[in-house]
């Protein structure tokens, strides 16, 4: 049986795991919630978990667990769950992981909900978040103790895209008996293969690049199997009957059953859809955006140009390393005023202003002013998000389509 190794391949030749009825071509969207039985003993088999089979949709459902298998043959996973959201992935991990009285080290650079779950959601239920420079492992280890259950760690962050070395990381992780947890949205399964670098579980907000287009919103947790759960105080009794499969229990029989936030079979649809050009759309974006931050480079007004890809960045040589030609494909520019980058925001007449990343569509927006709104100036300062910067999510249009429209909005600024 030939075993295709190319990643697209892979993805559109992810066998079902049980054929459809009709031999439909593509995995059907199954919209029910309940799952008919034989009999009561196959039922009383089926939720102790020892047959193989759909119960009710809110556990798992054939669409979507066809998408969890087709992210599972890319990542070399050893579980996957997808989400309702990015939000509920990141979530899933931090209750399954954490109770009152633990601490998880990460970064104040987070995705905007990232940061305010960690600084303040679980706050309240007594789960401290001790924010540190995790480019500084000295810095890192003297934060971890015996109550820190993860490191949190986005690959490249958003807005300001700084990027860890995830190997040096995860041995400070390792060497404390921590697993590393990694927010991989921004850099995709086709260009940064998580589990190489020492992340134990990564979190994605499908919602982005994988959805095909700004289609729907999904998340995906990921767990590779390499974190030894015998060493984590929460997971060490199932650790002892389970083994490596001790999370994705915990996860499957009480974290994600009980919060609820489970995928719906259409967005799964559309997500398994999307991920069949994932890598042809990601490549493309993400080589939009390497011409075009060398582009802005060039342009006078535009006062500085940030992009982990950028000859001179002091992450170019990482991001090469865990990223290889495609470290992203978002870059932030900046003007000498606010005001200069609200009228640069409204002559654009191509690229949109939304607040979505990795769709197909070029987006723009002013982090200070939307996503960082509920923060005064002096916060935004500390999480590095500047008045004077905007975003841009490149998407896959032709390279001159986007060159023109910035030219023009550009030359219409004072
Ligand atoms: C969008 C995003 C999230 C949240 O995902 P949703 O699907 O919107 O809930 C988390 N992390 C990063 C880096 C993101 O870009």
């Amino acid at each position: 049986m030939l075993k295709p190794k190319g990643f697209t391949t892979r993805i559109i030749h992810t066998p079902y795991a049980r054929e459809d009825a009709n031999h439909a071509l593509h995995q059907p969207i199954y919209s029910n919630a309940a799952f008919d039985f034989e009999s009561a003993e196959q039922m009383e088999l089926a939720f102790q978990g020892r047959l193989p089979v759909h119960a009710y949709s809110r556990i798992t459902n054939p669409t979507v667990e066809n998408f969890e298998l087709r992210i599972k043959q890319i990542t070399g996973a050893l579980n996957v769950t997808a989400l309702s959201s990015g939000m509920a992935a990141v979530s899933n991990v931090i209750f399954l992981l954490a109770s009152a009285g633990t601490n998880i080290i990460a970064s104040r650079h987070l995705f905007g909900n990232t940061y305010v779950f960690f600084e303040s959601t679980i706050k309240e239920f007594g789960i401290e978040t001790r924010f540190c420079d995790l480019t500084n492992q000295e810095e890192v280890k003297a934060n971890i103790d015996s109550n820190t259950v993860a490191i949190f760690v986005e690959t490249i962050t958003n807005p300001q895209l700084e990027v860890v070395d995830l190997k040096s990381l995860s041995q400070t992780a390792h060497e404390q008996n921590v697993p590393l947890i990694a927010d991989s949205t921004l850099t995709p399964p086709n260009v940064f293969n998580a589990k190489e670098f020492g992340v134990d579980i990564d979190v994605i907000s499908s919602t982005k690049c994988i959805s095909g287009g700004g289609t729907s919103i999904g998340g995906l947790i990921i767990d590779y199997g390499t974190f030894s759960w015998s060493k984590s105080k929460k997971l060490a009794t199932l650790s002892k009957k389970f083994g490596p499969y001790a999370f994705n229990y915990k996860l499957r029989r009480e974290i994600f059953r009980n919060l609820g936030a489970c995928m719906s079979p259409f967005a799964a649809y559309l997500q398994s859809l999307g991920l069949e050009t994932l890598q042809m759309r990601f490549e493309k974006a993400a080589t939009n955006c390497r011409e075009l931050a060398a582009f802005l480079e060039t342009m006078p007004k535009v006062t500085a140009v940030n992009y982990p890809g950028k000859q001179g960045s002091a992450f170019e040589a990482i991001s090469r390393q865990q990223f290889g030609d495609y470290p992203g494909a978002m870059l932030t520019f900046d003007f000498a005023t606010r005001e200069a980058c609200f009228a640069f925001m409204n002559n654009l007449e191509l690229i949109r202003r939304a607040t979505n990343v990795y769709d197909n569509k070029t987006l723009i927006l002013h982090p200070a002013s939307t996503i960082y709104c509920d923060f005064d100036r002096e916060t935004r300062e500390v999480l590095h998000v500047f008045d004077t910067t905007l975003r841009l999510s490149l998407g896959i249009e032709d390279i001159e389509d986007l060159k023109s429209d910035l030219m023009q909005a550009l030359n219409k600024i004072e």
